[in-house]
């Protein structure tokens, strides 16, 4: 059988055996596309049906989460965890509580998170959780709640060397503490089976900063490759998470010019640059809605998401150098991409888990755009995970600027590892394929190896 042959057979049995499911859909199209070229040149991965083993996780677990909110009535969620890979080290990856949560979505970021790790260079399998409960509006005592009922059933399938997970969007340092409590109430252990912990009990300095930080530290990468920096150039960043405040901290110790950020209702330009300290006051530190924004910057513009235009994201409509949508799934469609790209954007850099559309994607490839893709560029987040792992493991404390160092070295392999890897198959530069290409090889020899 052809390569093309096969690997449109295993997508058609995905499709088919995965109904519905369609950012996993998405994601898989887009890493077993890109493997052409390896499966061309390596007969093995045909011969040992690595395609259709790896793009079924290894076990998916879905249970039933029941909490009293603050009226007294019981409310019931689902709770999911995708134990996707775990070849080359225990399962981890991030936990996200967000209305629109549903299985496809855990494992389409269970499978990401796979080649990510991968990436990473260290010992780290994938996987995802989450649920459907949403965050917002809840009182301290119901997320506190949420989370202790949670944690009941998510108890029993980890552990420090099975499955370590962290936060990921609407679960921050706030939730992972309720979890981090629960499971040592349930497991009478203080242990490391959670990352993005408290500093003062157990957590690694620059974990919070470590998935905007590695971003920027990746497309400064791409940037030196061919003479440039991030110096001098105006970003535009969606977002106002954690993944996009500390890329716009980021941007600045590079010297570049932050000028957006946004979160569910709408966006700001403030085209003196997004004002850190006043972003993280009202996101992190109050939780209130962006458009306070305006109450520190009246210069500011604001624009609520009903007022986008159609099909489009007010924030990629504002020219910028460099792009770095950091938010969540498919937030940058083609319409955007060619908006961004005629004002003259020539870098985007994904901060979000798989934030472009595949149209998008081939419209940054066609027009030999730069383009850092999410598993490569946002990887820096959980590499800091992992660098907590070993602190925890080794009962030690490094300091902000050793983990820091770490960070930037890791996110100079990955981007050495993707350019050298694309280069090899004979496309210089294109970093997904280089990043697609590097991330599953490890994972799928490991496979085989171990006959899993
Ligand atoms: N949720 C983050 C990600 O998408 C971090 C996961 C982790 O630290 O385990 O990579």
């Amino acid at each position: 059988m052809s390569v093309k042959r096969y690997i449109d057979k295993v997508l058609q049995s995905t499709i088919e055996s995965t109904p519905g499911q369609t950012e996993f859909y998405q994601a898989v199209e887009e890493v077993l596309t890109s493997l052409e070229p390896l499966l061309q040149a390596e007969s093995k991965y045909d011969q040992y049906n690595i395609l259709e083993r790896i793009v079924i996780p290894e076990r998916q677990i879905l249970f039933r989460v029941v909490w009293i909110d603050d009226q007294g009535k019981i409310q019931t969620n689902i709770g999911y965890r995708v134990q996707f890979n775990s070849s080359i080290g225990p399962y981890k990856g991030g936990l996200r509580f967000h209305p629109s949560v549903n299985l496809g979505i855990i494992k389409f970021l269970g499978f990401e998170q796979t080649f990510k790790n991968s990436l990473t260079g260290l010992a780290i399998g994938g996987a995802k959780g989450g649920s459907n409960f949403d965050p917002k509006g809840k009182s301290e005592g119901e997320i506190m709640r949420f989370c202790q009922s949670f944690m009941v059933e998510l108890s029993k399938h980890i552990g420090e060397t099975k499955d370590i997970p962290a936060g990921d969007i609407g679960v921050g340092g706030r939730e992972i503490g309720y979890l981090f409590g629960e499971y040592k109430r349930l497991t009478g252990r203080f242990e490391g089976a959670l990352t993005g912990k408290g500093l003062n009990w157990g957590g690694s300095l620059a974990r919070t900063e470590a998935t905007g930080y590695g971003s920027v530290y990746f497309a400064e990468n791409i940037l030196n490759k061919v003479g440039d920096s991030l110096k001098g150039k105006v970003c535009t960043v969606s977002g106002a998470g954690n993944v996009a405040l500390y890329t716009i901290q980021k941007l600045y110790d590079m010297g570049a010019l932050p000028v957006t950020c946004s979160d569910s209702r709408g966006m700001i330009y403030d085209k003196n640059g997004i004002d850190f300290n006043a972003l993280k006051a009202i996101k992190e530190i109050a939780r209130k809605d962006l458009s306070e924004y305006l109450n520190v910057h009246a210069e500011a513009t604001y624009i609520p998401v009903s007022q986008y235009p159609e099909g489009t994201n007010a924030v990629w409509s504002i020219p910028c150098f460099a792009a770095f949508p950091s938010a969540t799934q498919n937030e940058l469609n083609l319409n955007d991409i060619q908006i961004l790209y005629k004002n003259g954007c020539r870098l985007v850099n994904e901060g979000a888990n798989m934030p472009s559309t595949p149209q998008a994607i081939d419209f940054m490839l066609a027009h030999k755009m730069f383009y850092g893709p999410a598993k490569a560029a946002n990887a820096g987040g959980v590499a800091t995970s992992q660098l907590e792992m070993s602190q925890n493991a080794s009962m030690q404390k490094w300091s902000f600027a050793e983990v820091d160092s770490k960070l930037r070295g890791i996110m100079k392999n990955i981007f050495e590892l993707s350019y050298k890897t694309s280069k090899e198959f004979g496309d210089e530069g294109n970093l997904m394929l280089g990043a697609n290409i590097a991330g599953f090889r490890k994972v799928a020899d490991s496979m085989i190896d171990q006959g899993a």
